[in-house]
């Protein structure tokens, strides 16, 4: 047996289990996990350093997930845009593809708490299915492998996947959603991350919440997905009590850089129900926005976006740089809050309706004139 799948083997899983561990009631873990999945990597559950941390908080169920709220179970509407079970088809060009319904360790927050850790939901039936339909698209240039996570695969299964994309020849890039480097480091094995560079380009978007989580084990874990040439992205989740405070995500990013990670996305946290007690104003993620851009390295700056309730995509969320543009000037703030102004070329005037009136109202002056004090000629 693999290292990494004894240790997985070792994880929390009951509820005796995970009550036990942190000193919880038992009658309310085993509630909230009879309705959502839990497992922790006894990895991940050695990063807890008190109850209610950020880590904490993650991974271990809350009757706060109990409470009804007006959150929806699908709040991407994925179930509307998927033509098979394992496809969601929403943009053009791109597809994302569900092979795995396992976790290595469940987020309460997760947007598919619905379907992860659901055999029956994301089963691997429908992988056939879904490579039909990515072979019957030409449309599709670029397929996103997930679930659930992709990475708790066996490096075969895996690579069976991987194996006939690439024989495909519409398929362009392929790319990998994983949060194992995260919660489950030592499955990132040598013969994982050479089994992966057989499939280039190749590209993997990781998942890190907070700077303690990029701990020596995660970091090796990562050099050696970029050592195999592999690209690495960083999609976080912006969390009430876990990173909603600027200079912790700040930090987060510059940790990721400094692990070959360039963060890309940091999003709102989606209207799924049971979640309330994670979620944040808008406000808030840009104010941890206008806290990263221009205070650290341009590299470290994510794109700041909500997932649309009801299917509309990833829509990009800017804090107001740009304070107003006429045709004369640019009025614009940086990062410091200070007010600085571009002055814009004269454009040209687009009707001659408009160009008469201006000839009417003041003679052109050459420069010459106006240095000589020599009457206008015409
Ligand atoms: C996020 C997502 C993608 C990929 O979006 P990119 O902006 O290209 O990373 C594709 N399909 C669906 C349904 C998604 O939610
Ligand atoms: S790792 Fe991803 S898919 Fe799995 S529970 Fe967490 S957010 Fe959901």
């Amino acid at each position: 047996m693999d290292d990494w799948s004894q240790i997985a083997r070792g994880s929390l899983r009951t509820a005796e289990q995970v009550a036990c561990a942190f000193d919880l009631d038992i009658g309310e873990v085993r509630k909230v996990s009879r309705q959502f999945k839990t497992l922790i990597t006894p990895y991940y559950a050695g990063l807890i350093k008190t109850k209610g941390d950020p880590i904490y908080r993650q991974v271990v169920p809350d009757t706060a997930e109990l409470v009804e709220n007006s959150g929806v179970s699908d709040p991407l509407a994925e179930d509307h845009d998927s033509p098979v079970p394992s496809i969601v088809h929403r943009y053009p060009d791109r597809v994302l593809f569900l092979v795995s319904h396992r976790c290595a360790s469940y987020c309460r927050f997760c947007t598919r708490k619905r379907k992860v850790g659901d055999a029956s939901k994301i089963h691997p039936r429908y992988i056939e299915e879904g490579l039909d339909y990515i072979r019957a698209h030409e449309e599709i240039r670029d397929v996103i492998v997930s679930g659930g996570d992709p990475f708790m695969l066996s490096d075969a299964r895996l690579e069976f996947v991987l194996s006939r994309l690439r024989a495909i020849p519409h398929i362009e890039i392929l790319r990998v959603g994983t949060r194992v480097p995260c919660f489950l480091p030592q499955r990132v094995t040598p013969k994982l991350a050479a089994m992966l560079r057989k499939y280039h380009p190749l590209y993997i978007n990781v998942h890190f919440n907070h700077p303690d989580e990029l701990t020596p084990e995660a970091n090796a874990a990562l050099s050696l997905l970029a050592d195999a040439g592999i690209p690495l992205g960083c999609q976080t989740v912006l969390l009430k009590g876990v990173n909603d405070d600027p200079l912790v995500m700040r930090r987060l990013m510059q940790k990721l850089l400094a692990a070959r990670v360039r963060p890309y996305y940091i999003y709102q946290a989606d209207y799924v129900s049971g979640t309330d007690h994670f979620r944040t104003t808008v406000q808030k993620g840009l104010e941890v926005m206008e806290a990263i851009r221009g205070w650290t390295s341009g590299l470290a700056v994510p794109y700041y976006c909500i997932d649309a309730p009801g299917g509309g995509g990833k829509i990009p969320v800017l804090p107001k740089y740009v304070q107003s543009i006429t045709p004369e000037q640019v009025v614009m703030k940086n990062f410091k809050g200070e007010t600085f102004v571009y002055p814009q070329i004269n454009p040209e005037p687009k009707t001659p309706e408009k160009r008469a009136p201006r000839k009417e109202r003041r003679p052109a002056i050459s420069p010459c004139y106006e240095m000589t004090g020599l009457p206008p000629v015409g």
